[in-house]
């Protein structure tokens, strides 16, 4: 029987509870809708993808620190652990990929890969153990040190929510609506703009762990089994280029070939523009001869 972690577990139960409510018209606005695809791109693209992943994890690109603590507090709005946790287990992928040690390989199974392993406890994963090994440049920053140490982590995402629903709630009651419009309108905006999006953005990022190592095609022929994946790459905004950037990892744009659209690298160009990213890591170049050149399509 596998020892699950029993707080994992109850915040994927609700979240996922709270997010199916979407199913029921009555919780539905377009407000909501508008929320949940504006969360996406500030948590998912910019706070994980961009924050997280690429600058935080592999530093791909440099940019001000109060922009680098804008991008990992919204990052941490996604509610995927700490910023200091996630990029130790995601340093810990890139060293043990498709190994016994990887952290999420689809060696043990689909299931295991896109979720089990956020849930399950597993011996050597405890976030002293893994930080410690992984990600202690994060932890001298007093914020990232404060998010990890202190639930901090869990409670900015919750209490988006809370501020979320007064708001929702005093922008009817304001304009004269009645208790029961506030309270429609209220929990529209958190089952779509906070629920359904923190679940989106989770299957997204999982889907990253599972389907991009197991179905796609192959740019590069890396040691591990990453692939690309054109679904992937559209719903986690280019973070399903995965062949890619386990060949080129340290690269702040993950599509290589045309077709390739990185929505996350547009992000980062935008900032480039603005003079806001600077030292950016670009895919190095003859790549290709680095590793053999993997002509043939494995599946689409
Ligand atoms: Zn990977
Ligand atoms: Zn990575």
């Amino acid at each position: 029987m596998p020892k699950f972690k029993l707080e994992t577990l109850a915040g994927f139960v609700l979240c996922h509870s709270v997010a199916l409510l979407a199913f029921f018209p009555w919780f539905f606005s377009w407000t909501g809708v508008f929320l949940l695809f504006l969360g996406i791109l500030l948590t998912g693209v910019l706070g994980l993808n961009v924050g997280f992943h690429r600058l935080l994890t592999h530093r791909g690109f440099t940019c001000p620190l109060w922009l680098e603590h804008m991008l990992a507090i919204l990052g941490t709005c996604a509610l995927q652990l700490s910023p200091a946790y996630w990029v130790a287990i995601h340093r810990r992928h890139h060293h043990y990929a498709d190994e016994d040690k990887d952290p999420h390989s689809p060696l043990k199974g689909f299931l295991w890969a896109h979720l089990g392993w956020v849930l399950v406890r597993s011996g050597d994963m405890k976030a002293k153990t893994v930080i410690d090994r992984y990600a202690r440049d994060l932890m001298r920053d007093p914020l990232y040190a404060w998010l990890e140490r202190n639930y901090m982590w869990i409670v900015l995402p919750f209490a988006v929510w809370a501020v979320v629903f007064v708001a929702g709630y005093g922008a009817i009651a304001l304009g004269g609506g009645s208790a029961h419009d506030a309270l429609q309108f209220a929990s529209s905006l958190v089952v779509w703009g906070c629920a359904l999006r923190i679940v989106v953005v989770w299957h997204n990022t999982w889907a990253v762990n599972s389907i991009g190592h197991l179905w796609g095609y192959r740019n590069y022929d890396t040691p591990d089994d990453s692939r690309n994946s054109l679904l992937v790459g559209i719903i986690a905004g280019g973070e399903g280029w995965h062949n890619n950037h386990h060949a080129d990892p340290n690269s702040a744009k993950h599509g290589h070939r045309p077709g390739e659209f990185d929505f996350s690298w547009e992000m980062i160009r935008l900032m480039m523009w603005l003079g806001l990213a600077t030292n950016v890591s670009l895919p190095t170049p003859n790549l290709g001869s680095k590793f053999k050149t993997v002509a043939k399509t494995v599946s689409t």
